[in-house]
């Protein structure tokens, strides 16, 4: 070894190492997932110990998908049981892999540099890396990395171009299988591309998890459940998804599982390739009856939503479905770096257009970031007095009317203004949607449009008594406290950047003040009508497809100002988000 370099096994380099570590580890605040299941049949915990035996197998699979060379390094730090090693594998599951979920996917520690490095196809020799400090193994690594797949969903010995290429000269199936959801690419004998069916790249685990999941249809007694159950074992092993995401859609059963490959994220090439996860989750009753109640509230809602009259819809559609579940176990693609509070699935085109999609609400997760992250936010961003004003119930009753509300307010262009936005017309048929009239804008719109206009639907509820005052008393603090958490991800995306400009507008209409101290507080006496006025503004530039406007409203007011930014520049010590302990799901057992 040459002299005069950083060498990564110092004492001193070891400890900075590990403390750098363990504060990306607190980003992530423990949290047990346990759940009382005391009123379940015998039959139904096998049939969820069963589903969860399967969903581990999911981690298997996704953990080589995400890296080819996770499962050889996962083997590495689970034997070493050095502090440095043991702090690495914890952060490394969290990750599910060596790279920074929270840091630009970067290689994390002394992973990249023993690891990652020497095991990339043309990466530099272990010799000359012996000579070469940690930063530039680290800009090797980088380099690297951009060149080759990071996932495993094409050959590791391929470029980005050389993949694009041969897919466009692909035509009819041939294009249709390289382009699938539930394919890899890999060489063949002549070192060209072929695909293959993920029932065979991944043939042992899908086998050993569609037999779990037989044996969980044998033991419940829900149709529904059965029927998916038998569906999806039998997709794991013909690579044929369709049937058992249909039955998918057709849950009704008080344990709703989600396993399978579902979203493409992982492939951060083309968004091909579907990552396989799992989310074995328990129905919640109580959000169940909430959600049914506000159903059959919402023409009401329409028919007084504050716009022109002339742009309330009479006969509103029939709403996609909801789901308000528990997590009992999550795992792959389900489980990795920031925790899924909610999704809307299937992905297959084939399967939305016939049946839709079904959105699925995890609200013991919700529950968790509310508590580890939202409540701890609070403390910083609210004067202290306002502390009691933030409660979990608010919170998630207005997710919960958010959902709803993307159904209400006007979804297609009804004005003349729709002669501003030129030729697109012309290739449509039918009428022209505010998603295509609001183009890039419609995202963050849309967005705002849900959170505002839920304040002021569970306002109009409160006022008729059909929902506790003490949520219509705290929904707008716990709205204030939460927008604090979302601009903290930043709003380079639509959340974000529709959180930004209902915070700013509230700030321009006086609706929320901030205090001497610089932390924020709603005004009880002019919060209401503010709501009404932005969900008024929003809902008819969507009607009238106003581009310019919507441009013009997030340029002005998407954005975060010196206020906002002294808060979030306090909350450097909050944490981001939660890490899952499944308790719960540890002591079920089939038997
Ligand atoms: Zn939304």
């Amino acid at each position: 070894m040459s002299s005069g370099c950083h060498t990564p096994d110092q004492p001193a380099s070891k400890s900075e190492a590990e403390k750098v570590l363990e504060s990306k580890i607190a980003q992530y605040a423990p949290f047990a997932v346990g759940l009382d299941l005391g009123q379940m049949p015998h039959n139904e915990r096998n049939a969820l110990a069963y589903m969860i035996d399967a969903a581990r197998l999911m981690d298997t699979i996704f953990l080589e998908q995400a890296w080819s060379g996770n499962p050889a390094l996962l083997l590495r730090l689970a034997a070493d049981k050095s502090p440095l090693a043991q702090t690495e594998l914890h952060y490394f599951l969290i990750n599910k892999g060596p790279f920074d979920r929270l840091d630009h996917m970067r290689g994390f520690a002394n992973i990249a540099q023993n690891w990652v490095a020497p095991v990339l196809p043309s990466g530099p020799d272990p010799e000359a890396m012996k000579k070469m400090t940690p930063d530039e193994i680290e800009r090797v690594v980088e380099a690297r990395t951009a060149q080759v797949p990071r996932s495993s969903f094409y050959p590791a010995d391929s470029t980005k171009d050389e993949v694009d290429k041969w897919i466009s000269g692909l035509s009819g199936d041939a294009h249709a299988q390289a382009t699938s959801f539930f394919t890899v690419i890999r060489r063949g004998p002549k070192r060209d591309f072929i695909t293959v069916p993920y029932s065979l790249e991944y043939q042992d685990v899908l086998l050993a998890a569609a037999s779990l999941l037989r044996r969980a249809a044998g033991e419940t007694a829900q149709p529904s459940l059965k029927k998916y159950l038998e569906l999806r074992a039998d997709a794991l092993l013909s690579n044929d998804y369709y049937a058992s995401d249909v039955a998918w859609m057709e849950l009704d059963s008080s344990i709703e599982p989600t396993i399978g490959p579902y979203e493409t994220y992982e492939d951060s090439w083309f968004g091909y390739k579907a990552a396989f996860e799992a989310f074995i989750t328990v129905r919640d009753d109580d959000e169940t009856k909430k959600l049914a109640a506000f159903s059959s509230e919402l023409q009401g809602l329409e028919d007084a939503l504050p716009i022109d009259p002339k742009y309330r819809n009479p006969k509103l559609g029939a709403l996609a479905p909801i789901r308000v579940v528990n997590v009992v176990f999550n795992a792959g693609d389900g489980n990795r770096g920031v925790q899924t509070a909610a999704f809307n699935l299937p992905n297959d085109d084939r399967v939305i257009r016939e049946k839709g999609s079904k959105r699925v609400m995890l609200k013991n997760m919700q529950d968790a970031k509310f508590e580890k992250v939202l409540v701890p936010i609070s403390k910083i961003a609210l004067a202290a007095s306002d502390q009691s004003k933030v409660s979990f119930d608010a919170f998630f009753t207005h997710i919960l009317m958010h959902e709803l509300m993307h159904g209400l307010g006007p979804h297609t262009v009804t004005t003349s203004e729709v002669v501003s936005i030129g030729n697109q017309r012309n290739d449509l048929r039918g009428p022209l949607t505010v998603r295509q009239a609001l183009k890039d804008t419609y995202s963050a719109i849309e967005e705002a449009k849900a959170d505002i206009s839920g304040l002021w639907a569970l306002r109009q509820l409160a006022d008729q008594k059909k929902i506790p005052a003490a949520v219509a008393q705290s929904m707008y603090t716990t709205f204030l406290a939460s927008a604090f958490r979302s601009i903290r991800f930043g709003i380079g995306e639509a959340h974000g950047k529709g959180i930004a400009l209902q915070l700013n507008y509230l700030l321009d209409h006086g609706a929320v003040v901030v205090n001497s101290d610089g932390t924020f507080a709603v005004v009880d006496a002019k919060i209401a009508e503010a709501v009404a006025s932005l969900t008024r503004e929003i809902m008819t530039l969507q009607v009238e497809g106003n581009y310019a406007k919507a441009q013009d409203m997030l340029r002005t007011l998407g954005v975060v100002r010196p206020e906002v930014q002294r808060v979030l520049d306090k909350l450097k010590g909050v944490p981001i988000d939660i890490e899952p302990q499944f308790v719960t799901a540890e002591t079920l057992m089939p038997r």
